[in-house]
């Protein structure tokens, strides 16, 4: 029965609307069952009825007529437990409520499933034949299992149909579809579609006729795109942050990587002609990608393909889309990339909304950078139907309403506003100190990584940098890059921020993040070989990147070195023996080097319980409260599923903070956070309250952050603190933080979504 199944679901999936989909339903179930009867009944939770929107078998008039109260008959039961029913004769349960419009008299064998998503029942699939028998156990399994992949598709159908009789007139206003927040804001602006210039599946293999003439057509065609990168970056230049900057160096390097144009050459000389060639290159190095379970390396496969469709466009000699930006553009598409987002003059650029990526996108990162709010992973969003149509893009919340009712409109506007007077209070805040207003001083870091040679914005305002991720250089580059390479990455930033310290951290890479070149296979890679495990299972790649810093930071000694993942103290020991060993080599080499202050990432639960034993061994500790919380909570970051459990203001984790920091304490060790929730306004309340030293965040929280500071007194946090510990789930703590903001003029800070 499994292919029927799987039929089914591929036709409903690719439906045009909600009654198309349930035709095919309704007919496929039945004919593959052999029942007499196949029906669907969906939920107006407006109205509190079950609604029969589909059937084979009973009477076709009684479709969108019969509608039941939410709690009542079998299909009211059906719901209500969210459990299937499986009778042998309808009408002598107790439950049974006679249909008269439906013609259902004639039918005894009864089988409901229920059709479930995200805990809510959509609907329910039924079943009925008129031998007063119960239906077989492989046939409830295959209703039961139809029905926990339908409701998906009936979604999407939904939305899909709703914009198609939006075009009519007096239609409905549409709900909203709901992605991932990924770029904070609200925009209300005209829909431009973008899609994929040219296709590269879609090319054939050919011999090449004239090899030099192919291979030289493909050099002129990536120099063609080389050149147009180069423009978009000029015209990002000035609105962009550096670090955001940094992408489209990478693509550069991408495009003049030996991957991308030796692969190609190789495969011309090989016999094809270029666009076979170069198609074969790219879906190599996108397979890559696409193997990898972090998102945001995913994400890099689409850069990828991206970057093989300009080829492809330029070798076939297509020009490019002149497309008209109206003054509030929303981008849509499938696959948006990066680049499309570039090719927007910024002026034009209100919103993006995309069904695939998250907020580790590049799209999003990049979206963040222009501060332009988006939506990422709307997967009900139907692309094709929505060009020139009015789009609010929610950011705050991943919402995207089509042609949205003036009421819903109207209360965006009133939040547009609320965020432009809120920018303008924010403003006036810099270049002020961070302390509260009982005279205690909090220093905000940065956290950045991205960044390439131009100064990040923030600069002036932040402490020094909390957090420098040096993963980035790593990625961009087809093998390890050099302790040269490294040392001038390095010294730049230790530079630029001089003398305020800058705490590079060893590499991060590995399990969910693994190298492009140093490919590694694991079931669980986030419980695998990751961060500090990696580097010290090869002290190569540790001693080059110490011995990077160590000389970047000759002459300037504002370098500060933060190990990640550490999960024993065994670690930090072998850790310091090698840092000892980079420094006693330099300075046998002859140079000038001094050892850096060393810390340790708190972001695995072991160390939360050994902070006093990581403290004796180390200058300072830093939580990540990304990974802490994931590995506190067992909930995936990345993954949409649980993202709702993902949540740093659990009691749990509040707990594990005050511990590590009296763990520190005990050795008089400073402890900073690094983690999403030092730039979380709310997050911020029980930090001061525990009376951690510093918070490193994005650039864009640092405003926010130093309001929340100079608003609330340190004792104050502490009680607050005291009664957020007694709470026992994170509801009660949200309620509590949110209460304490706005009671000090600070509700305007609070995202919309949370
Ligand atoms: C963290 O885990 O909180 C952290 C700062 O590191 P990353 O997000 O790079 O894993
Ligand atoms: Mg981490």
């Amino acid at each position: 029965m499994l292919e029927p199944l799987r039929r089914i679901v591929q036709e409903v999936n690719q439906a045009p609307d909600l009654e198309r989909a349930l035709a095919i339903i309704v007919a496929g179930v039945k004919q593959t069952i052999g029942a007499d009867v196949c029906s669907v009944y969906l939920t107006d939770f407006d109205r509190r009825e079950h609604v029969l929107q589909a059937t084979d078998g009973l009477r076709p008039e009684a479709v969108g007529q019969v509608r039941l109260p939410l709690n009542r008959g079998l299909i009211g039961l059906i719901s209500e437990r969210a459990e299937p029913l499986n009778l042998d004769d309808a009408s002598r349960h107790p439950r049974y409520l006679f249909v008269q419009e439906t013609g259902e008299e004639r039918f005894r064998g009864f089988l409901g499933a229920p059709i479930i998503q995200n805990r809510r029942v959509l609907g329910v699939l039924a079943l009925r034949r008129r031998a007063a028998r119960r239906f077989e156990d492989d046939e409830v399994t295959l209703v039961v299992t139809l029905a926990s992949q339908l409701a998906g598709a009936i979604t999407h159908a939904r939305a899909s149909g709703e914009l198609m009789r939006l075009q009519e007139p007096g239609a409905l206003p549409a709900r909203f579809l709901q992605g991932l927040p990924a770029s904070p804001g609200i925009a209300i602006g005209r829909a431009v579609v973008v899609y994929p210039p040219a296709d590269l599946d879609a090319v054939p293999d050919r011999p090449a006729a004239d090899a030099a003439a192919e291979e030289e057509a493909f050099r002129d065609a990536v120099a063609d795109v080389v050149e147009e990168i180069d423009r978009f970056a000029t015209r990002a230049g000035s609105e962009l942050r550096a670090e955001d900057r940094a992408l489209f160096d990478a693509w550069m390097l991408m495009l003049e990587s030996d991957t991308l144009i030796d692969g190609t050459l190789e495969r011309i000389r090989g016999g094809n002609w270029a666009p076979g060639a170069l198609r074969d290159t790219i879906c190599e190095h996108a397979r890559v990608f696409d193997a990898m379970e972090d998102p945001y390396l995913r994400e890099r496969a689409s850069d990828v393909r991206d970057l093989g469709r300009r080829i492809l466009m330029r070798l076939q000699n297509l020009e490019v889309q002149p497309v008209d930006f109206p003054p509030s553009t929303v981008l849509v598409g499938e696959e948006l990339s990066a680049m499309q987002i570039a090719a927007v003059p910024r002026a034009s650029l209100a919103g993006i909304a995309s069904t695939v990526g998250s907020s580790s996108s590049h799209v999003a990162i990049l979206a963040r950078g222009l501060g332009v709010p988006a939506a990422m992973g709307v997967a009900d969003l139907p692309v094709g139907r929505v060009e020139g149509l009015e789009l609010v893009v929610d950011g705050y919340r991943g919402r995207v309403y089509v042609a949205p009712a003036p009421v819903v409109r109207a209360e965006y506007l009133r939040l547009m506003e609320d965020d432009r007077a809120l920018s303008d209070e924010l403003e006036a805040l810099r270049h002020l100190p961070a302390e509260t207003p009982d005279g205690y001083t909090v220093p905000l870091y940065l956290n950045t990584g991205l960044v390439s040679e131009a100064r990040p914005v923030g600069i002036e305002e932040a402490a020094g940098v909390g957090l420098y991720r040096t993963e980035l250089p790593f990625l961009v580059r087809d093998r390890f890059p050099g302790e040269t390479a490294q040392m001038t990455n390095y010294r730049q930033v230790l530079e630029t921020f001089h003398p305020r310290p800058v705490t590079i951290r060893t590499l991060d890479v590995g399990g969910d993040k693994p190298l492009p070149y140093f490919p590694v296979s694991e079931s669980n890679p986030f419980l695998g070989w990751r961060g500090i495990r990696i580097t010290l299972d090869h002290p190569d790649i540790f001693i080059t990147q110490v011995r990077a810093m160590l000389r970047a930071a000759i002459g300037l000694e504002n370098l500060q070195i933060l190990l990640p993942m550490i999960s024993t103290v065994g670690e930090i020991d072998d850790a310091l023996l090698l840092i000892q060993r980079a420094h006693d080599e330099l300075s046998e080499e002859g140079y000038a080097v001094r050892m850096p202050p060393v810390g340790v990432m708190v972001e695995v639960p072991a160390a939360v319980y050994q902070a006093e034993a990581i403290a004796r061994r180390v200058d300072f500790l830093s939580v990540g409260t990304n990974d802490l919380t994931q590995y506190l909570l067992a909930v995936d970051r990345n993954n949409p599923h649980v993202a709702e459990l993902f949540d740093e203001l659990h009691p749990a984790v509040l707990r594990a903070l005050v511990q590590v920091v009296a763990g520190a304490r005990a050795y008089g060790r400073e402890v900073g956070i690094c983690g999403e929730m030092a730039g979380d306004p709310l997050g911020v309340v029980p930090l001061l309250g525990m009376g951690v030293h510093s918070l490193s965040m994005g650039a864009g929280s640092l405003l926010r952050v130093k309001w929340v500071i100079r608003s609330l007194s340190r004792s104050r946090a502490r009680e607050l603190l005291g009664v957020a510990l007694q709470c026992e789930d994170v509801a009660a703590v949200r309620r509590l933080l949110t209460s304490a903001l706005e009671e000090v003029g600070l509700g305007g800070l609070l995202r919309p979504g949370k």
